[in-house]
Parts: structure tokens; C-alpha cells; sequence
């Protein structure tokens, strides 16, 4: 008992010194410049495996011992070290991430500047869709669009908004709903057109894709228990027809207006058969009523549907709102759009496009 006593005594005292800084006061103690210059050298050396490892590659004439680098560090033991790029590597901030030499090694062989490699991964590295690939186009975008978060600086360029309109344009390789995305810089051929359309069951003059066109016959019906009307104008539309839409409305407003409301042959979401135009035959005003709109903001992701081109997106989605517009990606995708409050470009680059 007495033992155990002096023995808890002692614990105590040696906690108690430690959090008062007795170990502060040793160091302090020979605090004199000479000894301060060690720590630091002591503190910012490599280990001795590493120093190893450095005299193995032959890299030591290269570098700077005394000045640690915890980038060069890490890059002298993988697989992607380069030694062409050993200053970079020292000059290069440390960011935990597993293909930060692979970048390092992309972005110095494009001759990009350290202080503006450090830049690039300061401000974008840490985002999920990061594309090495565009590194050097966020930097510039940026400094265009200072005002935007950096986070939307990835996804804009990704999505190629830097870049003008129906420019660098991709084909669409997968046509199911989750992950065809056609907006001014993806698109269909002309000639494609979706299987398994099927007519719409209150309007057997339109046609959907069947899954979409099941999710339309729930909607309206969801709809009319709400006591709303709705009943498509367009769905599927192929691409000689948009063409003869497009060109009819170039010839009114000319090409710049024309875009901003109409697509380009290959380029409307219409094509997909994913896609259907609303109206309310009771509102004759517009389309669909104001209150139409607030029950298609509240309930259409419970059908599967999002509103592809709402107001204030403009600059992202390409076009002016069209609060009639649905389009089908499936209920999960759906309520997830709705919840973030994101549009569909920026979803799929976020959640569904493959980066690096
Ligand atoms: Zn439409």
C-alpha cells in the first residue's frame, strides 16, 4: 500500500512537470543561437534511411540536405520518382494525396513554374473531381473569376465552361440516364436515336425512353392528386427536326440569341428521349403557372426528374431557365440534385465523370 502510494507520487510529479514546461526550461537553457541552429538543422534533416536513398539515386549534388523537404522526401522512395525533376520535388509543398508526384512530374514537364505548381495544389488539389489534366486552365480561370469559390473554379473548367460554346466538344459514349450528359459541349450524333422509345400514355404522339416515359406517367398523375394539369409538348425529338427548330429560330433572332434558348442539332437533351416540355392547359399565360413551378421544384425528384435548366444557372447550364423542361435521371440522382441544389452538369462532374 505504501508503495503503491510513493509510486503514484512520483507519476505525478512527472506529469505535473511536464505540462509545466519543465522540458520547455531544459531546451530554454541552452538556448544560446549556436544551439537553436542545431534543433533546426536536427529538426529539418532527412533520416538516415532517407539520406540513403538520396545517395543511391545520386541525387545529393542536386539538393539541399540541410533544408528539409517532405515532398522530396516521399518522392525518392516511389515508384513515380523522376529525377529530371528533383528541384521541383524540393520546391514543391508537401499535400497528402497519392498521385501528388505524378502531378509534380505532369505539371513540370509542361513547364509549369513551382511557385505556380504550389499554387495550383494550394488552391485545388483537395477537390474530389481535380483533373491534372485541366491543372493549369483552373489557374487561369481563376484569375478571370476571381469571385468564384474554388471548388466551382474545378467543376466550371472541367465541364469546359472556360472555353468557348461548342467548342472542344466530346461525343456522349454512355446513353443510359445516370450518364448521358449533353449540354453545348457534349452531344449525340445526328443519326443516334435512343431504344426502347415508347409513347407517352396521355399523349401518344410523343415518346420517351420507357423508363422515362413510365416516371412522365406517374408524375402527371402524382400532379393531377395535387389538382395540377400537366401534359407534354415535346419528349423525343430527333436530330433533322431539331435541326429544323434550331435553324428556324437562327433565322428570327440570329445565331447568339438562338443559342441561348435553343440547342444545335446533337446537342438537344431532347435527342436522348430522356427529355419532355410541360404545359398546363389551365394557365394560358405561359406554359405552367408559378404555382406549377413550386409543386415541380417540391415533387418532381420523387419521380425521377430534375429541372435541367433552372434560373440563376444560366452560366453553367448554357441556357435561360426553362422552369418546363424536365429531365429523367432516375429517382436516387434526382433527389440528390435536389438536395445539393446543383445542376446536372455539375453533378456529373462531381459524382459521375472520371477524373485523372
Ligand atoms: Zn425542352
Amino acid at each position: 500500500m505504501k508503495l503503491k502510494k510513493k509510486n503514484l507520487l512520483i507519476i505525478t510529479i512527472i506529469l505535473g512537470l511536464s505540462s509545466t514546461g519543465v522540458f520547455y526550461f531544459t531546451t530554454k537553457d541552452n538556448n544560446t543561437a549556436d544551439n537553436n541552429k542545431k534543433i533546426t538543422e536536427k529538426k529539418s534533416s532527412y533520416t538516415k534511411e532517407s539520406i540513403k536513398q538520396i545517395e543511391k539515386l545520386n541525387i545529393k549534388d542536386k539538393i539541399d540536405l540541410n533544408k528539409y523537404s517532405k515532398t522530396l522526401d516521399k518522392a525518392i522512395f516511389s515508384e513515380d520518382f523522376d529525377r529530371d525533376y528533383v528541384t521541383y520535388y524540393e520546391g514543391a509543398k508537401y499535400y497528402d494525396n497519392k498521385n501528388l508526384i505524378k502531378y509534380i512530374n505532369k505539371l513540370a514537364k509542361d513547364g509549369t513554374a513551382i511557385n505556380e505548381i504550389n499554387e495550383i495544389f494550394d488552391k485545388f488539389i483537395e477537390f474530389s473531381n481535380f483533373d491534372i489534366n485541366n491543372a493549369k486552365r483552373y489557374l487561369s480561370y481563376s484569375f478571370k473569376n476571381s469571385s468564384y469559390k474554388n471548388q466551382d473554379i474545378v467543376t466550371r473548367v472541367n465541364l469546359s465552361l472556360d472555353k468557348p460554346y461548342y467548342t472542344d466538344t466530346k461525343k456522349v459514349e454512355d446513353d443510359s440516364y445516370i450518364y448521358a450528359l449533353v449540354n453545348k459541349y457534349n452531344y449525340v450524333s445526328t443519326s443516334y436515336v435512343p431504344s426502347n422509345l415508347k409513347p407517352l400514355f396521355n399523349i401518344s404522339s410523343l415518346k420517351m425512353v420507357d423508363v422515362a416515359a413510365d416516371a412522365y406517367k406517374e408524375f402527371v398523375e402524382g400532379a393531377k392528386k395535387d389538382g395540377i394539369t400537366f401534359i407534354g409538348t415535346t419528349a423525343y425529338r430527333s436530330a433533322a427536326w431539331q435541326k429544323q427548330l434550331y435553324d428556324s429560330y437562327v433565322n428570327k433572332d440570329g445565331v447568339e440569341k438562338a443559342d441561348t434558348y435553343s440547342a444545335r442539332p446533337g446537342y438537344s437533351e431532347h435527342q436522348l428521349g430522356y427529355s419532355v416540355d410541360l404545359n398546363d392547359p389551365n394557365y394560358k399565360e405561359k406554359r405552367i403557372s408559378p404555382s406549377d413551378y413550386e409543386w415541380i421544384k417540391n415533387n418532381a425528384y420523387k419521380y425521377g426528374f430534375i429541372i435541367r435548366f433552372p434560373g440563376g444557372k444560366e452560366d453553367i447550364t448554357g441556357y435561360q431557365e426553362e422552369n418546363w423542361h424536365l429531365r429523367y435521371v432516375g429517382k436516387d440522382v434526382a433527389k440528390e440534385i435536389h438536395d445539393l441544389n446543383i445542376t446536372f452538369d455539375e453533378y456529373y462532374d462531381l459524382y459521375i465523370a472520371k477524373h485523372n
